[in-house]
């Protein structure tokens, strides 16, 4: 189902003389671990499982493989962005190799998308090989296509993660609306950053839907707690340690200008960021400069508002909502 690029672990293995290598894989790729262990044995080569969760290519495990002393990382389901070259990286991106269930849903997006022609596509790095034969099946019920420009952090034309959707930006007058080829998480977050409706087609769900008024809910709650935030005086500006997600000067630069709003603020850092972990902290509120769906996709589990540094600019009177909202692209940075 996935295609594990063996040829190129090699090459990695022989470049690098990886003796000893930490494997890391999301929750939705366990299953393929046997089979990487197992290869990896017959070469000779001691693979150790990360039990964490590896949320995206941000969440490189360095600490992790050097505690085991490991002389590289297999960091398997992204496409790299956050290679800090502390340790070699080898990112085993597992694309799908059946485009059956993707095209089994074309036939319905005509009439599900109405008037609205032209069309900016986006897809996970599961979906990416089949960006083209996608758009050639799409052209042919006669929707206008485009596809947008790679981006630092999404390295394919047409891809997206949970925080960036560049190339739709890239093409965002171009287009009518979008359709994200992935999941409702990547489908909501294309709908908060961008002005346009988004679609998501789901193979393996085999659902096609939009995600318009979800995201519409979503930002009305952001509102509201940009409210409840105002009204905080001790605030916790978290900067995590995750090499692709630690903002350490925007979290420095967001402390001063709490302090200038006449709040107090701390620095604090953070890997997993739970609830748990805030717990008995003496913070009303908090500034996320982590991973930007934290806040989107958790808030209601934590007691405090959890905003994002665009959210705290306007809770200082540094921004205006009506902009951020016209802008979208920066309410997730
Ligand atoms: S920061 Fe969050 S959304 Fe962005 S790649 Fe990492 S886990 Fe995904």
């Amino acid at each position: 189902m996935y295609r594990i690029d063996f040829e190129k672990l090699d090459e990695w293995i022989r470049e690098n003389n990886i003796q000893k290598v930490l494997i890391q894989a999301p929750l939705g790729l366990r299953l393929q671990l046997p089979l990487i262990v197992k290869y990896l044995r017959e070469k000779k080569i001691k693979p150790i499982i990360s039990t964490g969760k590896c949320w995206g290519a941000c969440d490189v495990a360095y600490m992790e493989a050097k505690a085991i002393g490991a002389d590289g990382i297999i960091h398997m389901g992204h496409a790299g962005f956050a290679n800090n070259g502390e340790l070699p990286v080898f990112y085993m991106e597992c694309r799908i190799t059946d485009p059956k269930p993707l095209l089994d849903i074309v036939d319905k997006i005509p009439e599900a998308i109405g008037e609205k022609k032209t069309v900016g596509i986006g897809a996970t790095i599961q979906w990416i090989d089949f960006l083209d034969l996608f758009l050639e099946k799409l052209e042919e019920k006669g929707v206008k296509c485009v596809i947008g420009r790679r981006s630092h952090k999404t390295p394919y034309r047409g891809q997206v993660v949970g925080c960036e959707y560049a190339c739709l930006w890239s093409i965002i007058d171009e287009i009518d609306c979008s359709i994200i080829i992935g999941s409702r998480f990547h489908g909501v977050g294309a709908s908060i950053t961008t002005p346009k409706p988004v679609y998501v087609v789901d193979p393996e769900m085999k659902r096609l839907y939009e995600v318009n008024s979800e995201a519409e809910e979503i930002l009305k709650r952001r509102y509201a707690w940009i409210q409840v935030f105002k009204n905080s005086n001790r605030i916790g500006v978290l900067i995590s340690t995750k090499p692709g997600q630690k903002k350490f000067s925007t979290a420095v630069k967001l402390k001063s200008i709490l302090e200038e709003c006449g709040k107090e603020a701390d620095l604090l850092t953070v890997d997993e960021l739970n609830v748990d972990q805030l717990d008995n902290l003496p913070y009303e509120a908090y500034v996320n400069t982590a991973c930007p769906r934290l806040s989107i996709e958790d808030q209601m589990k934590f007691r405090s508002p959890l905003l994002l540094p665009s959210e705290t600019l306007i809770a200082c009177g540094r921004l205006r909502w009506e902009n951020t909202i016209y802008c979208r692209k920066y309410l997730i940075t």
